[in-house]
């Protein structure tokens, strides 16, 4: 009988990111198993604790009981204990991040499903203007990002209780009681979809199912990419791979990025797998979740159709698993842990011997390189299911609209085409990247802008100091007066953004009912479908707005997509900015040409040559690919090497340099032959009065380095020093900004 139990602390800190041995007492004996929630002594303090296994020897001597036993059953299956150490390590995240990552907030608490108060934001929280109440505005911001939390949730995230009820006085949010645990069954067969039969596949469908066929009936772990156009029916091999799975016995995961979880969506997957269908993502009420996890963990649910984080969920035998749209950004976690679902979804499906299956019209440069390189298998459909055609894609070139003396942010072309739309009572989208970074500078008689001689990326101006700066290397420059490119003199910093459009628009046309979409207007949580069924329903004829409205916005009557400025995403500070341009491009031209009246694309740009527009006009992933393979190759970018980012913030700027300084110093004795890059400010270099640094690591052997790698963060958090700098570090950023 084993005398120890090994136990990570329920504190995120890094003080106790380690394992602590205890003994079992003999009253618990045959009870403590891995997984397991116990309360243990820790200094004076009692805290939540996880046993992750049960030595058989300890060699610390003088230890402490175990002091009690919380729930009956493990909340973790081993699988999962055995993937947070990985993450740990891979991810370089703290062993309880991990954990948190494996179980719902709302079962952490030591509450049993059961009645609780939940605080949301009403749909009046989108346009409160809160500049003069900090507090609120904070408590609000937080309630936006989260969707509803308990109270208590709430206070420990920072807000506080007389901003709440503030809010609640303004009718900006509102409290409402949430059930936990299962929910009426009777009520459930009311909401049940309808049944939806299999299509018959066509030839390539067919191909590409035979394949994924074999490999499930094989049972070993394989990764596929199934590299297949709009519209070429790559759901509905999804559903019938499933549909394959659960004959066999076992399970399914199908995850989708955040925003395309619509509730059509939802009733695809349920309506053909009535009852077994697990549905998880952000927006779900703590009540909804609790009761969706339920039916993961009793085994009701066979299937798991959710977003990122639902790669963790508990389901055990599984099958296949289904990541659709692969290259999103958002399937990569932008906090602890900061993993990428790819990466968990291959670990998962290896420990289950399972498949692997990406799906993508415009596949990630590392997904179809490993397909390339054999360690993925290429599946391809070119043909579409359905008769719709892919849409005529027009480039405008900005600089010859300035040179007839047009100066307007929508050019001749653009205009007569929105007029026609008007006309006609047709529906338009007009799209602009918000993301979109004002830091560059651009030459508006030539297009140039400056780049880093030795990263590619944009460099940025910085007014204050009149410099131009390089935010992976640190290198700087004078700022240009006349254009390196072609000595002209209208060297312009860039701006757009989708107020500004907006009002543009309304100018023209006062009387034409329009949409803007964006993060500040659709902030509440039914604000984006409410918007969805407007403007399905025809009560806009112009929709503007961010990348939100580049997913799902398929309708008929939308005859136009214009894209106001594709410049602000190819020149984003960041070595992945022409694929991003790329994708993004390709999924706004899907927007269109979807009903009998056809569709065009307007691209406006000042770099009407670039591949990653010329090739997207031409709908050709494969020139894409191959041309900004060698970019990559060239500078040694992933899929070429593997990144990891150090990112120093901090209030004072002297405190965040120097320990970027320190922590770069050491870097060098361990990583060998990588390369260091930096340390640098940061693109985003000041953040809610934070001071961002970062010093990034590039080179093939990371993986390999990490013990040793994290043993130099671990020295780092051991530091004693008066004003803490925050240490994030991510290993293959999607976003280095
Ligand atoms: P993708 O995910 O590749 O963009 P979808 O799965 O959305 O494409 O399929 C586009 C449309 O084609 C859907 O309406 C789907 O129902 C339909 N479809 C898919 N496969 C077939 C098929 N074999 N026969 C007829 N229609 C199909
Ligand atoms: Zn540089």
């Amino acid at each position: 009988m084993p005398q120890y139990a090994e136990v990570i602390i329920d504190l995120v800190s890094n003080a106790v990111d380690r394992p602590f041995h205890y003994s079992i007492p003999e009253e618990m004996q045959g009870k403590i198993k891995p997984g397991l929630r116990v309360e243990v002594p820790l200094g004076n303090r009692r805290c939540q604790g996880y046993v992750l296994r049960l030595p058989r020897e300890t060699a610390v001597e003088t230890l402490k009981h175990i002091s009690a036993i919380i729930d009956p059953e493990p909340l973790l299956t081993s699988e999962q204990l055995a993937l947070s150490r990985w993450l740990s390590l891979r991810f370089y995240c703290r062993l309880i991040d991990a954990l948190h990552a494996m179980i719902p907030a709302s079962f952490r608490k030591g509450r049993r499903p059961g009645e609780i108060k939940v605080v949301e934001p009403t749909e009046l929280a989108g346009g409160a203007e809160l500049k003069r109440a900090p507090a609120q505005e904070k408590t609000l911001e937080l309630l936006k990002q989260k969707g509803s939390l308990p109270r208590p949730e709430l206070i420990r995230l920072g807000a506080n209780s007389q901003a709440i009820r503030s809010l609640e006085k303004k009718g900006l949010v509102r409290t409402v009681t949430a059930v936990t645990g299962p929910s009426d069954p009777d009520k459930e067969d009311q909401d049940r979809p309808s049944l939806t039969k299999p299509h018959l596949l066509r030839e390539e469908q067919a191909a590409c199912f035979a394949r994924i066929k074999t490999a499930l009936d094989d049972k070993k772990p394989e990764k596929m990419l199934l590299h297949g156009i709009t519209a070429s029916g790559k759901t509905e091999i999804y559903l019938q791979g499933i549909a394959c799975c659960l004959e066999q016995g076992r399970t399914a995961m199908i995850l989708v990025p955040e925003i395309s979880l619509t509730p059509q969506m939802i009733e695809h997957f349920e309506g053909r797998f009535p009852g077994r269908v697990a549905v998880l993502h952000s927006r779900l009420s703590v009540a909804e979740k609790n009761r969706q996890w339920q039916m993961i963990l009793n085994g009701r649910a066979k299937v798991v159709l959710g977003a990122r984080s639902a790669v963790f969920a508990p389901l055990e035998k599984i099958g296949l698993i289904v990541i659709d749209e692969e290259h999103e950004t958002t399937y990569k976690q932008e906090e602890a842990p900061r993993y990428h679902a790819r990466d968990v979804a291959w670990w998962r499906a290896r420990h289950n011997r399972a498949v692997l299956l990406l799906g993508s019209a415009t596949p990630s440069l590392e997904s179809y390189y490993e397909a390339t390189e054999g360690a993925a298998v290429l599946l391809k459909m070119k043909e579409r299911a359905t008769p719709i055609q892919l849409p005529p894609v027009n480039v405008v070139d900005m600089r010859e609209e300035l040179k007839a003396g047009h100066r307007f942010i929508f050019s001749r072309l653009l205009l007569d085409e929105l007029s026609g739309v008007i006309e006609r009572d047709e529906q338009a989208l007009l799209f602009i990247n918000r993301r979109g970074f004002a830091g560059f500078v651009l030459c508006r008689e030539c297009g140039h802008v400056v780049r880093c001689p030795s990263c590619d990326v944009s460099m940025t101006l910085h007014m204050d100091r009149q410099i131009m700066c390089c935010h992976y290397c640190a290198h700087e420059t004078a700022v240009p007066t006349t254009c390196p490119g072609c000595r002209g003199t209208r060297i312009r910093y860039f701006s757009a953004g989708t107020q500004r459009v907006e009002e543009e628009v309304k100018k023209l046309y006062p009387e034409v009912p329009l949409i803007r979409m964006d993060r500040d207007t659709t902030a509440g949580r039914h604000a984006h479908s409410l918007y969805y069924r407007q403007f399905r329903e025809r009560k806009a004829n112009i929709l503007i707005g961010t990348q939100m409205i580049a997913k799902g916005f398929d309708f008929p009557d939308v005859t136009l997509v214009g894209v106001v400025a594709a410049d602000t995403t190819l020149n984003l500070p960041d070595f992945r900015a022409p694929e991003r341009t790329f994708q993004l491009l390709t999924q706004v031209a899907g927007r269109t040409a979807r009903g009998p009246r056809g569709g065009r694309v307007i691209v406006q740009t000042y770099h009407p040559r670039h591949h990653s527009i010329v090739t997207a006009a031409d709908h050709d992933y494969l020139s894409f690919y191959e041309s900004e393979l060698e970019n990559r190759r060239q500078l040694a970018y992933p899929p070429y090497s593997n990144l990891l980012r150090f990112l120093f913030s901090g209030p004072d700027e002297k405190a965040v340099f120097d320990a970027a300084v320190w922590l770069t110093d050491r870097l060098e004795a361990a990583v060998g032959g990588a390369e260091i890059l930096g340390p640098a400010p940061a693109s985003l270099y000041r953040i809610k009065e934070q001071y961002r640094v970062h010093t990034i690591l590039k080179g093939k052997e990371l993986i390999r380095l990490a013990p040793a790698l994290k043993k130099v963060v671990r020295e780092y958090h051991g530091r004693k020093t008066p004003d803490p700098v925050r240490l994030a570090v991510d290993f293959n950023p999607q976003v280095v900004l």
